[in-house]
């Protein structure tokens, strides 16, 4: 076993998160029924065999070398197949075998092939690898297993499967340099994939790039720069190879790709409205004199549209005076969104006193203040009552 421990804290974090919400034993006991011959990596598979060139040791001698000195490296032991295509993209893709003991498949677009040198394509062929170690697309998978429809995906999964997202790729690229140890070359593939162009050939320097990197990265982590796709922007990627080739501890490693996720979770999440949501909710759910655990589960995984660890927020949040938190912040909501806000947030207080399947008058009495709060007439609120009773209220039988 090799000296080093690639993983990355912050991606088993997201992964037990999301597959705790999609209760991932019962799905996978479910999915495993499906029939894997008709399947994505089936079809994969079908086409590679049939339009690519198989990289084996006789007929693609150096870079079935290269891939093995990678598996190597990485100490890896599942079976790989890989191929060459004759793609203009340049670009490698991972696909996870779903029969046990078959061989997962990297392919090789013949454009990247092409572009990098020998260090530079360990880097690519380490990141695929990687994404094949951590098991990558096996929560895709269950995701639109669940959820074909994109669209459907709740908002709890969908904010931690786009982090996820970058955070693979930050550990891809981990695995990447690893695979080589030469950070230039780790770069200038990065480079070489994001532009295409030949660096060697226009002698680009990439120690420069690194030194310059410091004032691009300011753009995304002080200047909240846009990032758009599924993976990460280039100079947070440098930045991290940077620290995964000098890091002593693993910790430097976490607290680097913890301070990206952050910058790009704030663009997913609304603190203000995890208060509300915390206050609000507790609020509600202690009126009748006891928090039940299915009124807590909907607060938590309500407040985990808005935050990383609902639990941590709720546990700083609940020695403050609660009725003070829910006052401040619905002030701020309504300053910050306005009375559209309104309705939407009556509407979540509502799911938690139905949560339970009981309604008792004090939880009435509750809304109906928490109405006046929100701008809403006491007829405006009757109306999202009975709403909200038509859509959720399944009542408890006591038999
Ligand atoms: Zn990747």
């Amino acid at each position: 076993m090799k000296h080093f421990n690639p993983e990355i804290g912050i991606q088993n974090i997201l992964v037990h998160q999301i597959l705790d919400a999609l209760h991932s034993d019962v799905l996978l006991a479910v999915s495993s029924h499906t029939n894997k011959e008709q399947g994505s990596f089936f079809e994969s598979k079908s086409f590679r065999e049939g339009n690519c060139f198989k990289v084996e040791e006789h007929s693609l001698p150096d870079l079935y070398r290269i891939c093995h000195e990678v598996i190597e490296a990485l100490d890896f032991h599942e079976p790989i197949d890989f191929y060459l295509s004759g793609d203009s993209d340049i670009n490698a893709n991972s696909f996870e075998s779903e029969i046990e003991g078959d061989p997962d498949l990297i392919e090789i677009n013949s454009a990247l092939f092409n572009l990098m040198t020998e260090d530079e394509l360990k880097f690519v062929i380490g990141h695929e690898i990687g994404h094949l170690i951590n098991h990558d697309m096996l929560v895709t998978s269950l995701i639109n297993f669940a959820y074909p429809d994109e669209d459907t995906i709740p908002v709890f999964i969908d904010v931690r499967r786009k982090i996820l997202n970058h955070v693979a790729e930050f550990a891809a690229d981990r695995y990447g340099y690893l695979a080589n140890h030469n950070l230039e070359a780790c770069i200038s593939a990065l480079y070489k994939l994001a532009s295409g162009i030949d660096l060697q050939k226009l002698e680009v320097s990439i120690p420069a790039l690194i030194e310059n990197n410091e004032q691009h990265l300011r753009f995304f982590l002080e200047e909240n720069g846009e990032m758009f796709g599924n993976h990460p922007v280039n100079p947070l990627r440098v930045q991290a190879l940077y620290v995964y080739s000098t890091a002593k501890r693993q910790k430097e490693i976490d607290e680097c790709i913890c301070s990206f996720i952050n910058c790009t979770s704030h663009k997913l999440f609304d603190p203000l409205k995890a208060r509300y949501t915390a206050a609000a909710g507790m609020l509600m759910a202690q009126v009748d004199g006891k928090v039940s655990k299915r009124e807590m589960a909907a607060i938590y995984k309500r407040m985990g549209e808005d935050c990383l660890f609902p639990e941590e927020e709720w546990n700083d949040l609940k020695k403050s005076d609660l009725n003070k938190v829910l006052d401040e912040s619905i002030q701020q909501m309504l300053e910050t969104y306005g009375l559209r806000a309104n309705e939407s947030m009556m509407r979540y207080a509502l799911e938690i006193m139905l949560a339970d399947g009981t309604i008792s008058q004090k939880e009435i009495d509750f809304v109906y203040k928490l109405g006046d709060s929100l701008l809403l007439t006491p007829s405006e609120t009757t109306t999202l009552i009975t709403e909200a009773m038509r859509d959720n209220y399944l009542p408890k039988m006591n038999v």
